[in-house]
């Protein structure tokens, strides 16, 4: 790309941000915090600032929840046919706009561009999946055993809700919840993660154009989650909780839950295997590890966070993943030659790094380290180990950064479980051109997905969630809906 081309970029960057509008969204106004505090969002290629917006307090986030409450009666009532068409509606803009929130989802969150213009065709598909879901939402109507109770069946939306977002997916997190709500006919307070505030403001002015009624959509940007998540909660104002984030967060969310029972959808953190057979085709097997670590510089809940690879194709799998991943370009998402951005912040970077000296320590092996631009970006390299140890805390924790740590074995059995030796089980990955293998090893897998011969999972047509510690319900499919729904049963006797 040429100088030229690359200002205009920054040109357009800056028309989208001067767009963004930076207060919180309560009853369709727009307004400031109540004690005035604003927040700076900052950019992780740089650290340089991009806007300032206002940061919601316990005032502002009970406003938030008066105003879903207050809308919930009028908004559950609409044809469901005019939430279908909002839905459909926000899909279009969202193609429309797709360079546009690419821009800001880079600018604040880091990925690059291509995947960044990715994320954005993903969540403008939640939209158009729950919008084919809206005109479809059924009841029964049937007969007792004894024949002396007609049992009517209804689903009615279950009422406000909470959604908490974390910063990887700064768009999809926040689609994926607003799009089922909308559908189902909840009004929402949607929290974004304080890292990536923007790209959900703009998300909301979209919803607004494409005919979402005042009140229904709250947003609230804050630094404060911690104080002002409880007091929203405890109201029992809102009747559901739609959180997406970490295992230990969403473990304290679960309790403040129980004090008013309200229902949750709770998708947490992963520690994905990613299973290599010795019978895998190797092409397959590599392309599937570059998605499954690296894509969004492997801070994703889906990310293979330990490689297991079967001895005898250990050396020629590990030889060409380390030429792919150390071949990577790192830099700004901005910038068009660039693979790989930085990590979200200073902080994950030094996490990240000591995971690493942490695995050399107990016996790793490097095979590779790629490079990273100089500056004040938080870059890591793209790194290759192998014989990872079990003990490692590369292998018990989240990694959330680029880094592949591959351990070998001989035995199915072992191999499977040693994947299932964790408290997580949101998705596995296998490798294997065997049907047999894989459908066996795959019923054996205590994860909620599983991917076979791909590193991707992730589908709005499909129930996406896990089990064990990584979290329960499901987002996206037709389930994706029932999340939003409670049943509601009329008997009727028969006379
Ligand atoms: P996080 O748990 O730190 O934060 C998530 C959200 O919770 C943010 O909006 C944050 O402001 C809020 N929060 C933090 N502390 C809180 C508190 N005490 N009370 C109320 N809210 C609080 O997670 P993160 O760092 O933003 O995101 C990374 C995590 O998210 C990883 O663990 C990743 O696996 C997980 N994740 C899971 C999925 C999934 O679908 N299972 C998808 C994406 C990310």
């Amino acid at each position: 790309m040429t100088a030229t081309l690359e200002s205009d970029r920054r040109a357009d960057l800056a028309r989208v941000l001067a767009a963004v509008p930076t207060g919180l969204l309560i009853d369709g106004q727009q307004r400031g915090a109540a004690d005035d505090a604003v927040v700076t969002v900052e950019n992780p290629a740089d650290g340089q600032p991009l806007l300032e917006i206002a940061d919601a307090g316990e005032a502002d986030a009970l406003a938030a929840v008066r105003s879903a409450a207050a809308h919930q009666g009028s908004w559950a009532t609409t044809a469901p046919r005019n939430r279908s068409g909002i839905l459909a509606r926000a899909a279009e803009l969202l193609d429309r706009q797709q360079e546009d929130f690419a821009l800001l989802i880079t600018a604040e969150m880091g990925k690059p561009l291509a995947e960044a213009r990715g994320e954005v065709a993903y969540a403008a598909e939640f939209f158009r999946w729950f919008s084919e879901q809206a005109g479809h939402i059924s009841g029964s109507y049937g007969l007792s055993a004894d024949g002396g109770t007609r049992i009517l069946v209804s689903r009615r939306p279950v009422g406000p809700c909470l959604l908490i977002t974390p910063w990887n997916f700064p768009l999809a997190m926040g689609a994926r919840k607003i799009g089922p709500a909308i559908a189902a006919g909840c009004t929402m307070v949607f929290k974004p993660a304080p890292q990536t505030p923007l790209t959900s403001l703009a998300l909301a002015q979209l919803l607004a154009e494409a005919g979402l009624p005042n009140g229904v959509l709250n947003v609230i940007a804050s630094s404060r989650a911690e104080l002002i998540t409880g007091p929203m909660m405890r109201t029992g104002a809102l009747r559901k909780l739609s959180f997406t984030g970490s295992t230990e967060v969403g473990r304290i969310l679960l309790r403040v839950a129980a004090d008013t029972v309200m229902r949750t959808s709770m998708e947490l953190g992963g520690n994905a295997p990613f299973i290599v057979f010795e019978d895998a085709d190797l092409d397959v097997a590599v392309e599937a590890a570059m998605v499954a670590k690296m894509r969004n510089m492997g801070q994703a809940c889906t990310a293979a966070n330990r490689m297991y690879v079967h001895a005898a194709v250990a050396t020629e799998f590990t030889a060409e993943l380390t030429r792919r991943m150390t071949g990577l370009v790192v830099g700004d998402g901005l910038q068009p030659e660039t693979q790989v951005g930085p990590l979200i912040d200073a902080a994950s970077q030094l996490k990240v790094r000591q995971f690493i000296d942490d695995a050399l320590d107990r016996g790793a092996s490097v095979a590779g380290i790629g490079s990273v631009p100089d500056g004040a970006g938080y870059f890591c390299a793209p790194t290759v180990l192998t014989d990872v140890q079990p003990g490692s805390v590369l292998s018990q924790a989240e990694i959330f950064g680029p880094v592949a740590a591959i351990s070998t074995f001989t035995d199915e059995s072992a191999v499977v479980a040693a994947a299932n030796d964790t408290e997580w089980g949101l998705v596995g990955y296998l490798i294997t051109e065997n049907l047999d293998r894989a459908l066996r090893v795959s019923e054996a897998m205590e994860t909620g997905m599983v991917g076979i011969n791909t590193g991707v999972v992730s589908n709005p047509s499909a129930p996406f969630g896990g089990v064990k510690q990584s979290g329960l319900g499901r987002e996206g499919g037709a389930v994706g809906l029932e999340e939003y729904l409670e049943l509601h049963y009329a008997a009727i006797p028969v006379r």
